[in-house]
């Protein structure tokens, strides 16, 4: 599911259901961001919670990044336990649908454009695990098996 490249959403799409999904999905694993694809949906929503507001971004597309870029520790919702240095946009401009349907035009920057730009991967297809190198995806891998072992004891 998580290597799929998802549909944009149409007007036949009851995105305000898939929209309620995801929020309450994202709330009860305390994320700070999911796409619809960690809950199943092969749609492009992202939803981001950046405390003192919550985008929701429904067929967002990165239009602009900046040439400067930091590498820092990412982890995901749907890789619990992991964590992979990667590289990201310090800035990004996004444009999307907002969750009326509004087409809106914003620049993030630092962990906000961090956060999108991991969301947005995941409407492609890429996860942490294609962000990193041959190694550090075979230990990440192998701790994954570890903790579902762990899951199901
Ligand atoms: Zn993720």
């Amino acid at each position: 599911m998580l290597k799929a490249v998802c549909d944009a959403i149409t007007h036949d799409d009851n995105a305000s259901k898939m929209i309620d999904d995801m929020m309450f999905e994202m709330l009860k694993r305390k994320g700070i961001g999911i796409a619809a694809p960690q809950i199943g949906l092969m749609k492009r929503i992202v939803i981001a919670d950046f405390h003192d507001i919550t985008y929701v971004m429904i067929n967002p597309l990165i239009v602009r990044q900046s040439e400067e870029k930091t590498e820092m520790e990412e982890g995901c919702l749907s890789l619990p336990g992991v964590f992979v240095n990667t590289i990201r946009h310090d800035e990004i401009d996004v444009s999307f649908c907002d969750h009326t349907l509004v087409e809106q035009h914003i620049t993030l920057n630092g962990i906000h454009a961090r956060i999108i730009q991991h969301e947005v991967d995941h409407l492609n297809g890429v996860t942490l695990l294609d962000r990193m190198g041959k190694l550090g995806r075979s230990n990440a891998i192998k701790n994954i098996h570890r903790l579902r072992k762990g899951f199901n004891k």
